[in-house]
C-alpha cells in the first residue's frame, strides 16, 4: 500500500467518521456496530461477497459469542461429531457435547455485509489503494481514484494486510499456509474430520457444507510445497469418492496469534484498529478466526471513545482473549505433533477414560474452555455406565467401526513431497 495519493486522485468526498477497509467478518461487523450507533462509515473491498479460501467452521464458543450468526441457520450444516484420524490411520468418532455449524464464506460474507449496509454503514465495492495519515485523520484512495477522508482508520483487510505494514510495523503474525479444495462429495453430513499427517505437523480437515465440502491442510510454515498439499488432498478425495473430484484448489494464509513479535498494543491507538486477521488474531492451533474477527470487532466498537479513539482497545482485546490465546499457543506447539494426537487416538480406542480424554479436549477447543479443567475432567471425570465415552472405545482394537483407510493420506503423498520444503503459494487470502 502506498502512503501517497496517486496523481489520478480527486478532491475527497465528505469527511467520514471511520472508514473500515476490508468487508470480511472483522470489517463488516464493526460497519454494523458502529453504524448502529449513529457514526458515518464507509465500508471498502474490491470482493464482497465471495468465498474466502477457509472451511467456514463456526465453533460452539463462535455461536454463543455472535448469536446473530443463528440468522444463518438454514444455510448451515451442523456438525455432530468428529472423525479424528491419527498419522497411523488409526481412527475414532468423538460425538460432541455442542454441536458446529458449517456455512459457505460467500454465504457468511453476505450475511455480514447486508447488515452493515441495513446497520447505515455506505459500502463501495472498491480497495483501499493509497491511505496517507494526516494531522486529524486519514485520507483513502480507493481503486478509482476517488478520495475518502475520515477521522479513524479501522484495518480489516485480513491476513496478508497491507495496512498491518502501515500501522503497526512491528506486529508479526506467523503466516500459516493452507490449501484447499471445494469438492461436491466427501463424508457423511454432520460429521467432520480431522486428520492428522503422516510424519509432519499439521493436519487435514473435510467440513461437508450444505452442497459441498472444504476439504484442506494447514501446516506450519516453510514445510510443504503447493503440489504436496494438493497431492495429499487429491489423494484423500480419491479414498473417500473412488474417483478424482472436480474441485477447484486454492491457497490462503491464516494470520495466527502465534507472533513473532510485537504485543497487544500493536492492535490499535489514538487514530486506528487493526481487527480479525489483519490484527494477527485466529487461533494458532485450530485456524479458527471467524470467532476473533466478529468479537475483535465488538470490543473495538464498545472500547472506542471520541477523544480517545482506540486507545482503550488493545486492552479489551488483552482481557477477552489472552490467555485463550496462550492457551493456544501451549496448544499448538503439541497438537501439531503427530505423535500427540497418536496416543490421544489411540488411548480413546482403548477405554473410555482415554475417550472421555479426548472428547473432553474437543470440546474445550470447540466452547473456548479451558485445557487444564479438560485434562482433568478427562483423568479423574467418573464415567456413567450410559456415557458416549462408553461406546467410544467400543470398537475392538483392529476392526474399528471408525477406520476408514481407503481416504487415508498414505505417508508416502507428504513423505515425497516432504523433499521439497517450500512453503505453500497462498493466493486468494484475505
Ligand atoms: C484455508 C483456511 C481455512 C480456515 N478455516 C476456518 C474455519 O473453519 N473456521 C474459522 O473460524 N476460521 C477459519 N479460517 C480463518 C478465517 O478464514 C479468518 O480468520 C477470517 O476470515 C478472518 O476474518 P477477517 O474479517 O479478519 O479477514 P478476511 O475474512 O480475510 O476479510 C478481509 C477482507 O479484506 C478485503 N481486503 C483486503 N485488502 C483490501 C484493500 N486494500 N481494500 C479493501 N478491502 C481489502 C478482502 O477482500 C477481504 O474480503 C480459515 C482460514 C483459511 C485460510
Amino acid at each position: 500500500m502506498k502512503d501517497q495519493p496517486s496523481s489520478s486522485a480527486t478532491s475527497p468526498t465528505p469527511r467520514r467518521d471511520f472508514i473500515i477497509v476490508g468487508a470480511g467478518p472483522a470489517g463488516a461487523r464493526a460497519a454494523e456496530l458502529l453504524a448502529g450507533k449513529g457514526r458515518s462509515v464507509l465500508l471498502l473491498d474490491p470482493k464482497v461477497p465471495w468465498e474466502k479460501p477457509c472451511g467456514g467452521g463456526l465453533t460452539a464458543a463462535a455461536l454463543d459469542n455472535t448469536p446473530e450468526l443463528r440468522e444463518l441457520s438454514s444455510d448451515t450444516q451442523t456438525i455432530r461429531e468428529l472423525l479424528v484420524v491419527a498419522a497411523s490411520g488409526a481412527s475414532v468418532v468423538i460425538p460432541l457435547a455442542n454441536p458446529f455449524e458449517t456455512v459457505s464464506r460467500e454465504r457468511l460474507s453476505a450475511w455480514g455485509l447486508d447488515r452493515a449496509i441495513t446497520a447505515g454503514a455506505r459500502f463501495l465495492r472498491r480497495s483501499a489503494k493509497v491511505v496517507v495519515r494526516r494531522a486529524d485523520g486519514w485520507e483513502i484512495a480507493d481503486g478509482d481514484g476517488e478520495i475518502h477522508a475520515c477521522r479513524w482508520l479501522i484495518a480489516a483487510d485480513g491476513a496478508t494486510s497491507r495496512l498491518r505494514k502501515l500501522l503497526a510495523p512491528d506486529l508479526r503474525p506467523e503466516l500459516a499456509p493452507l490449501r484447499v479444495a471445494y469438492p461436491s462429495r466427501g463424508m457423511t453430513r454432520g460429521r467432520a474430520v480431522f486428520q492428522f499427517l503422516p510424519r509432519a505437523e499439521g493436519y487435514l480437515w473435510d467440513f461437508p457444507r450444505p452442497g459441498h465440502h472444504s476439504v484442506g491442510i494447514g501446516v506450519p510454515p516453510g514445510t510443504f510445497s503447493k503440489t504436496a498439499l494438493d497431492g495429499a488432498i487429491e489423494q484423500y478425495q480419491l479414498g473417500e469418492t473412488g474417483s478424482r473430484a472436480a474441485a477447484s484448489f486454492c491457497g490462503a494464509v491464516i494470520a495466527s496469534s502465534k507472533w513473532a513479535a510485537g504485543t497487544f498494543d500493536d492492535l490499535g491507538g489514538r487514530d486506528f484498529a487493526l481487527l480479525g486477521d489483519a490484527g494477527g488474531l485466529a487461533d494458532p492451533a485450530t485456524g479458527e478466526g471467524i470467532d476473533y474477527a466478529l468479537r475483535s470487532a465488538s470490543l473495538a466498537a464498545a472500547a472506542f471513545d471520541p477523544e480517545l479513539g482506540f486507545r482503550g482497545y488493545p486492552d479489551a482485546v488483552k482481557a477477552a482473549f489472552g490467555a485463550e490465546i496462550r492457551r493456544s499457543r501451549f496448544l499448538r506447539d503439541r497438537l501439531y505433533h503427530p505423535a500427540l494426537a497418536e496416543r490421544l487416538v489411540q488411548r480413546a480406542r482403548q477405554s473410555p477414560r482415554g475417550a472421555l480424554m479426548l472428547m473432553s479436549l474437543v470440546d474445550a477447543v470447540n466452547e473456548h474452555r479451558p485445557l487444564r479443567r479438560a485434562v482433568l475432567r478427562g483423568l479423574l471425570g467418573r464415567i456413567p455406565t450410559d456415557h458416549p465415552a462408553r461406546a467410544v472405545c467400543e470398537c475392538p482394537e483392529g476392526a474399528p467401526e471408525g477406520d476408514r483407510s481407503p481416504g487415508l493420506v498414505h505417508p508416502r503423498a507428504l513423505r515425497t513431497a516432504g523433499a521439497t520444503r517450500a512453503t505453500a503459494n497462498s493466493h486468494g487470502g484475505g
